[in-house]
């Protein structure tokens, strides 16, 4: 079945969501960084198997939050929406380390502890109707840890988040990067704007899209060149899971902060595409006789990575 889905998302690609990029990268598949040693290779939590739990609400990233009148927000995990008292399974082997009602929570939540390779990492199963594990309990890939319920708002989902290392919530990880999907490209990326007007700040604005069975990008990049010799005069860098880690709630549910104005379109399971538009301010400006060239750059969890240029040549 992944197979098969794997097949018209290809057969999409080459039907031109994303031509641009499959051509730029037809080594894509040589490219990919994922390490399975180092991300351990989940099961979904409601089909116990690597058949994807789709349609998602949203993903690992910046949405606006339909629940609170679609104010910008930053997401840690995986919403799916599934009716209430859907059984949910663990995604790999493990222990129960929290089950059931705590203060911190809202709605009843189950975290597993897993370890591989000397590694610690955390699985977040919240808004659940009711855990069916207790803590400190062992266990097996795919057996059933509770059912889900439904977030104060009323919507009814598992919301799943993975984290590396400590349970922390800088810790989280895009969960696509131990859950299979059907991966078949970078992301699309345009190059919406460059203002290199001015001799204090370089202006680029871009904006990605992404198909809603692939909602895998963690990271854009932006620069300006030497038009003539490709020399790097300056960066600026958007990645998701490394702000995650560096950055206060607070800054991360800004959508204007360190220099990047971050606007997602409206997203949700019946959507067709996500789009996040992005404007960097933080880049250098630059003499006005200079030749320039704006380079951008977008790179999703498995490193495939798409790459635009302005003045495009
Ligand atoms: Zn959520």
């Amino acid at each position: 079945m992944v197979q098969t889905s794997r097949m018209v998302w290809c057969l999409l690609c080459v039907a031109g969501f994303c031509l641009g990029s499959w051509g730029m990268t037809s080594a894509h598949a040589q490219d990919r960084v994922r390490d399975a040693n180092r991300f351990p290779s989940y099961v979904w939590p409601v089909s116990r198997s690597d058949v994807p739990d789709y349609p998602l609400n949203d993903s690992f990233g910046p949405r606006q939050l339909a629940s609170e009148k679609y104010r910008y927000d930053f997401h840690r995990g995986l919403d799916i929406p599934v009716p209430i008292g859907t059984p949910l399974y663990a995604v790999a082997d493990g222990t129960v380390f929290r089950a059931g009602e705590y203060k911190q929570y809202t709605d009843p939540v189950v975290v597993l502890r897993h370890k591989f390779d000397g590694q610690i990492y955390h699985t977040y199963y919240t808004h659940l109707d009711k855990a069916t594990v207790s803590e400190g309990q062992v266990v097996k890939q795919g057996e059933q840890i509770g059912l889900s319920g439904a977030s104060q708002s009323g919507f009814p989902h598992l919301h799943i988040e993975m984290r590396r290392g400590s349970n922390y919530a800088k810790n989280a990880l895009h969960p696509l990067r131990f859950l299979d999907y059907p991966d078949t490209c970078g992301p699309s990326l345009e190059i919406v704007s460059a203002d290199t007007s001015s001799t204090e700040q370089t202006v680029v604005t871009v904006s990605v899209s992404m198909l809603p069975e692939e909602l895998d990008l963690t990271r854009v990049e932006v620069g300006i060149t030497e038009a003539s010799n490709g020399t790097i005069l300056d960066t600026q860098v958007y990645d998701m899971e490394a702000w995650n880690a560096t950055y206060s709630a607070a800054q991360l549910d800004d959508g204007a902060f360190n220099g990047v104005r971050i606007e997602p379109d409206r997203f949700n399971r019946k959507s067709g595409v996500y789009k996040l538009t992005l404007t960097f301010t933080g880049l250098q400006g630059v003499a006005s006789d200079a030749d320039v060239k704006i380079i951008a750059t977008a790179i999703d969890v498995r490193g495939n990575a798409t790459r635009r240029s302005f003045p495009s040549r």
